[in-house]
């Protein structure tokens, strides 16, 4: 899944050509136990799964479905009752037949635990030991959100009629939705997927159709070829008016890209892009992909959590990150709609062929995706600078890792709710950071020959995060275990302090480990944790010096000048260099590799927020940064200039004002308000970024121009598309007056798409204005606004959080409706963050009282974070004032 920065019996199993048609999948062997103990599991390990096949007919008018599933299990132990997960599934009739499903076998009673999600099948008589077939007739919902079989109602891109598709979205566990399931990652099994829809619409599923029959009633039967061994959070089946566009890809597999009908060459880019990754991957694994077909499917709608998902041969994607639209795509949807392609695609060997056993290592195929995601863009767009902009996410994942409310990369995880909340920064990107610091550590070639050998050692199994350290260690990286350990079963993120002396020409480098923490400080200083940290040391022209870092260590380093203790920013900790180190950094600085720039100077702000050194030295930085920056660095300081606008005290602010645009509005006049043909994604991203920015700090050139573009917008419609469209339109739904706000309420109820309708939904909330951000709050309510309705309300969070979040206890009920089930809580704390009111500690505890204690943890992260700004923000305002006194 790629998180957003941001989820039958017909007749007997019959041997089909189907299953025929998937010669590599080994069928699941039989065994002597359901799991092994050491795997985690909510069902008695009397049973397990071997194959399913399931059907089901939707009544997308109506939001239900009925469904007929025929089961082969194998049972291990007598007992007296099966126990399967079932959710808001009714069930009309359960029966226990032979293992080749001949007669009529016994009926079983079905009693549903909807607190565990289960249902438990009670048999007459004890069953024995052997294998069966268990028939199920039931019926479910189809819901509003991105959970279980859900509905997207969208305007159709021909007609503009609203039109509704159906899609399925079953990570974490959500399958169990769909149909009754062993409904855990360890339970791998066979799937025949079938469905009787409308003829006329498209009906997509893991694999290709094996056949289509057209019933009497003039409906259709589509039935899907029998899918791998697999995990039952990978199936995927959508329906709808769609159309596709297709490609071969290598070795023959058919590739396509699944679009709402009317989307034409929208869907191109995202086509010509899956080859090409499909080849990279089958050559970096070592194994070829094993699906005949890879279909990535764009749903017309939005999550606030997920942008895409990794159905094994069925993507799912939401509209938005996989077409391009020229109206409207910005450049900063284009780089995820790339990236979230490529992580998808790992995930097809990472993930799918092997698939963690539990949960608590969902890290690992978040985190091994989201480095994946980096190093093919760093191969296929090396212009949009990957490795640079992977900084900004290890910042991320250091940002949650520093207070107490943090947990390890590999977790307990007990309950479905702590299943749901470990998609977070420290999965996706500390993991990322951590396999990227040990990719470095063991070298690129022993690194991919360790993968290889996982991913040959554990197809269609799976794994644990040991079995992927063993093998790379087996590889050559001998210890890597153990730093590995260090990173991922602590929480936690390591400092390292640095000081230096020039001897005889040579510098003398003092090291020492402890952590970095932003609200426990003076504990983790008497009492560190300890790792075994990478480095790799820069110092001038010189070979970098690798060494792991265990306690403390002093080395020579040749001649005397700037040290980077992190070079290349590959590792996952925080460097505090002594005063006259820091000043040898800021003379260097210009002069420096991009991302040790971008790195040096993130640090450098972490530290000073934390209070390990004064915000001076990180002011000295920001204003050392070259105004002709990497594009990416050039963003990175244009958004600690934005932070240090926003810390500052009122009277301070026009000062900051004044050296910001004093530093980057050179750069944007030469980017110009417009793009230029050709430019590169990133000179259009940073150009929208100081727009934005230098506009916040009261540019009025741009609010003036921004403000006279959107008046343009009443004679030519058209006069804003284009990659900045959003960027402009941000800028005024910002400033909105309430005629303004009523406009853009109105082109988003005219907008043609989905997408663009989605973009104006979203700017209703960014207003300025109480009034008008109570108005959007109001709208959002409504519901109209679909699955955008949410994200008007995190827009009317970010300028108002606390109006967002009061208006969302009031009227809890209808928010949480607007939301994805399984993300309510932390949702609605998230409301909260931005808050500098003392008051909304309180309140953030009282509605962690309303909350079950394993949802606690989305709440206190809010609380932390609440109070360490309130703590930190005097102190960092006197010192921006000092320091702008003194120059
Ligand atoms: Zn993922």
């Amino acid at each position: 899944m790629k998180r957003l920065v941001t989820t039958a019996v017909t007749g007997l199993l019959l041997a089909s050509c189907a299953a025929a048609s998937f010669a590599q999948t080994p069928a699941p062997a039989l065994t002597t136990a359901p799991l092994p103990e050491s795997v985690p599991s909510d069902l008695p390990r009397v049973a397990r799964p071997l194959h399913y096949r399931i059907e089901v007919v939707p009544d997308a008018a109506n939001l239900t479905f009925a469904g007929t599933s025929s089961v082969e299990v194998e049972v291990f132990e007598r007992t007296d009752a099966l126990t399967l997960h079932a959710n808001e599934l009714e069930f009309s009739g359960v029966r226990l037949l032979p293992a080749d499903g001949r007669g009529d076998g016994v009926a079983l009673e079905a009693t549903l635990d909807a607190e565990a999600q289960t249902v438990r099948l009670g048999a007459p008589q004890p069953i024995a030991p052997g294998t069966y077939r268990l028939a199920f007739r039931y019926s479910g919902k189809i819901n509003t959100q991105a959970t279980g079989l859900f509905a997207l109602d969208y305007p159709d891109k021909r007609t503009g009629e609203t039109v509704r598709g159906l899609f399925t979205q079953f990570e974490a566990p959500d399958a169990r939705r769909f149909a009754p399931m062993f409904d855990e990652p360890s339970y791998k099994a066979t799937f025949d997927l079938s469905a009787v829809v409308p003829a006329n619409q498209m009906a997509v599923g893991n694999m290709p159709i094996a056949r289509e029959e057209v019933l009497a009633d003039g409906r259709k039967r589509v039935t899907f070829a029998t899918t791998p061994t697999m995990s039952s959070y990978l199936l995927f089946f959508a329906l709808g008016d769609f159309e596709r566009l297709s490609a071969k890809g290598p070795g023959g597999i058919d590739v396509g890209i699944v679009s709402p009908a009317g989307s034409g060459e929208q869907a191109r880019l995202a086509l010509e892009s899956t080859p090409p990754l499909l080849e990279y991957y089958t050559d970096y694994f070592g194994v070829p992909y094993p699906l005949p077909k890879l279909d990535n499917v764009a749903a017309p709608g939005q999550s606030q959590f997920f942008g895409a998902m990794e159905n094994w041969g069925a993507i799912l994607t939401f509209e938005k990150y996989l077409l391009i639209d020229p109206t409207i795509t910005d450049p900063a949807t284009q780089t995820f709609q790339y990236t979230a392609l490529a992580h998808e695609i790992a995930h097809q060997w990472f993930g799918d062929i092997v698939t963690m056993a539990w949960w608590d290592d969902l890290w690992l195929n978040e985190g091994f995706a989201s480095w994946m995601e980096t190093k093919a863009s760093a191969k296929f767009r090396p212009d949009w600078f990957p490795l640079l902009t992977r900084v900004s996410g290890r910042e991320t994942a250091m940002g949650y890792d520093a207070f107490a409310t943090t947990h390890p990369v590999i977790q307990p995880i007990r309950t479905v709710a702590e299943t749901n909340d470990a998609f977070d920064a420290i999965s996706y990107s500390k993991g990322e950071a951590v396999i990227a610091m040990l990719e470095a550590y063991a070298g690129e070639d022993t690194w991919r020959e360790g993968i290889r050998r996982y991913i040959r050692r554990h197809s269609y199994g799976n794994t644990t995060s040991d079995d992927l350290w063993r093998a790379v260690e087996q590889a050559g990286a001998e210890g890597l275990v153990e730093i590995a350990h260090d990173f991922t079963r602590q929480p936690g993120v390591p400092l390292v302090s640095a000081e230096s002396a020039c001897r005889e020409g040579r510098t003398v480098l003092g090291l020492m480990q402890g952590e970095f923490s932003r609200d426990r400080k003076d504990e983790t200083a008497a009492n560190p944790q300890s790792w075994r940290v990478p480095l790799l040391i820069r110092a001038g022209q010189a070979n970098p010096v690798r060494r792991v870092l265990d306690g403390s260590a002093t080395l020579e380093l040749p001649g005397c000048g700037a040290v980077v203790v992190n070079g290349g920013q590959l590792g996952y900790f925080r460097t505090l260099y002594s005063p006259a180190m820091t000043s040898a950094l800021v003379e260097a600085l210009p002069g420096l590799a991009p991302i040790d720039q971008l790195g040096l100077l993130r640090d450098a702000f972490a530290l000073a927020q934390a209070g390990y050194q004064p915000t001076g030295p990180a002011l000295d930085m920001l204003a050392a940064v070259p105004g002709d920056a990497n594009p990416i660095v050039a963003q990175g300081a244009v958004a600690r200039w934005d932070s240090v606008y926003d810390t500052a005290l009122e009277a301070h602010r026009p000062g900051v004002a004044v050296q910001a645009r004093g530093h980057w509005l050179p750069r944007l006049q030469r980017l110009g308000f417009d793009p230029k043909p050709g430019e590169s994604l990133v000179d259009t991203d940073l150009r929208g970024d100081l727009l934005r920015i230098l506009g916040r700090m009261g540019d009025a050139t741009v609010a003036a121009e921004a403000r006279r573009r959107f008046a343009a917008l009443a004679e030519d419609p058209k006069s804003l598309d284009g990659p900045l469209k959003t960027t402009w339109l941000g800028i005024v739904a910002r400033n909105a007056t309430a005629a303004e706000w009523d406009r853009l309420a109105e082109l988003a109820g005219s907008a043609p798409s989905a997408v663009e309708r989605q973009a104006y939904h979203a700017l209703l909330g960014a207003a300025k204005d109480p009034a008008l951000a109570n108005k959007a709050l109001d709208f959002a309510l409504t519901g109209k606004a679909g699955t955008s309705s949410a994200a008007i309300v995190t827009a009317t969070a970010r300028e108002h959080p606390d109006l967002a979040f009061d208006f969302a206890i009031a009227n809890r009920a209808g928010v949480e409706a607007l939301v994805d089930a399984s993300g309510r809580t932390g949702y609605i704390a998230g409301l909260a963050a931005a808050s500098r009111d003392p008051a909304m500690i309180g309140k953030l505890e009282r509605f962690r009282e309303t909350v079950p204690a394993d949802e606690w943890r989305g709440v206190d992260r809010r609380i932390a974070g609440i109070r360490e700004r309130l703590a930190s923000e005097p102190r960092l305002a006197g010192e921006i004032a000092a320091w702008f006194a003194a120059r």
